[in-house]
């Protein structure tokens, strides 16, 4: 498939902006990038994509999310409102997951899923929990991945919050899917929930299955306080501390959040090459605090975006993430739209690579064809150096009008082809009043 007439803005090394730019796809990857002229008259045959009037860009990377929350829009909590973080969890999250049966986490995810489509977001990280229903949870998540020819790399969130059994349960849950054959589409790694939900001996169990598999982690790390003061309490370290020691750390692993960590935490994570997953939007809902991005940045470690269950609007999230760090340091030099740029595609793409081989969140020959094509017409001069601000101050999700992954269409014209989205709502619009019921 050949994609002409578009503004073609390739990211990556190269990071070129082209205007009447097209792409050749041929299978499920890039095999050139050039001007509509050059590339129709080198192929000639191709049946073509008109973009005219499109600008043509890598799809987006969610480095962190949970399909299971889906049904928490619009829920009552029967509890007096959550006044910090651990009741958040406990009135909220503990009890929504421990609810969910197949049927509801099937429906929770394709229900991100299509927004995901709807969005532009190709390639998704989640972090898996539904306690009373472990094994097997993540053979339906990934039929409803394969369903809607997305890319994502799934695990399950073992926790010691719901007894010994349902730890060892989840701890079961991963090895058992990381062993199990995957494809280009579908990756397996390990999921912790958190240090203030993990004994030592569950950590210790973890490590073992981990290096065996030769996998990381994908766990939450300091995302509030009281993850800390457990931390020192019960170990008399500091999270990232404590991590290390158990060996949960790694050039594998993702720490999500990162929210309280001190200066001799930040080396650490940058020493051990664990890349961080920044969910402003998250943090800024439970109020937990503004993680020191910069920081990690300017010390070298590699930060990426998430949504952690927000919509899979990564616009949004890029936007979040431009907004609360000038706010936070009082000053609006802080957070320039080229740096989230840079953690959204590149820093991302390094995240999302330690699972899929070939390049992603990027256009250049060889990367994996995940395509996304806006409607945005620039009211201003756009060039490759201003284009962050035009993404930040112009560009939202409801503007993606096709997206492509691995070379196959999900989306054209805003009609999803491989879901159907009315189906996909009404059941779990059904599903979703069962469950609160039961809660
Ligand atoms: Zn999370």
């Amino acid at each position: 498939m050949l994609i002409t007439n578009g503004t073609l803005a390739t990211f990556g090394e190269k990071n070129e902006l082209i205007p009447d730019g097209a792409l050749l796809i041929q299978g499920d990857r890039v095999a050139a990038v050039g001007t509509t002229a050059e590339l129709r008259k080198l192929y000639p045959g191709e049946e073509t994509l008109d973009a005219a009037g499109k600008l043509v860009m890598p799809g987006m990377i969610c480095a962190h999310t949970h399909f299971y929350g889906a049904f928490a829009r619009g829920m009552a909590l029967k509890t007096e409102a959550p006044s910090n973080f651990p009741q958040i969890l406990e009135y909220l999250w503990w009890r929504l997951d421990k609810a969910l049966n197949p049927d509801d986490v099937r429906s929770s995810a394709l229900v991100c899923l299509v927004d995901a489509i709807r969005n532009g977001t190709t390639t998704l990280i989640d972090h898996h929990a539904s306690p009373h229903a472990v094994a097997g949870s993540l053979d339906v998540i990934a039929q409803a991945i394969d369903e809607a020819g997305l890319r994502a790399c799934l695990c399950y969130e073992v926790s010691d919050r719901d007894g010994e059994e349902i730890a060892t349960a989840g701890l079961k849950e991963n090895e058992r899917f990381i062993k199990q054959s995957h494809n280009e589409r579908l990756a397996a790694t390990f999921g912790l929930h958190a240090s203030l939900t993990l004994s030592d001996e569950t950590l210790e169990r973890a490590v073992g299955m981990a290096r065996e598999l030769d996998v990381g982690f994908h766990l939450h790390a300091a995302e509030d306080k009281a993850d800390v003061d457990d931390s020192l309490k019960k170990y008399g370290l500091r999270v990232i501390e404590r991590l290390e020691e158990a060996g949960i750390l790694g050039p594998k692993t993702i720490a999500a959040h990162c929210v309280h960590i001190d200066a001799f935490e930040t080396d650490i994570l940058r020493e051990t090459g664990t890349s961080v997953a920044h969910n402003p939007r998250s943090n800024m809902n439970n109020a937990v605090g503004v993680a020191d991005v910069l920081r990690m940045l300017r010390r070298g470690v590699n930060v990426g975006l998430g949504n952690d269950g927000f919509s899979n609007n990564m616009f949004t999230e890029m936007k979040a993430t431009y907004l609360v760090h000038k706010l936070a340091q009082k000053d609006p030099r802080a957070m320039g739209a080229d740096q989230v740029l840079e953690m959204g595609f590149h820093n991302n793409a390094r995240i999302a690579g330690l699972f899929f081989g070939q390049p992603l969140g990027e256009l250049s020959a060889g990367a994996y064809a995940d395509v996304i094509l806006l409607d945005y017409v620039p009211t201003t001069p756009m060039d490759v150096g201003n284009l962050p601000w035009h993404l930040i101050f112009g560009m939202d999700g409801g503007q993606v009008n096709t997206t492509i992954v691995g070379g196959k269409l999900l989306m054209k014209d805003r009609e999803l082809l491989t879901l159907d989205e009315q189906a996909i709502c009404a059941r779990s619009r059904e599903l979703a009043q069962k469950l609160w019921a039961r809660m």
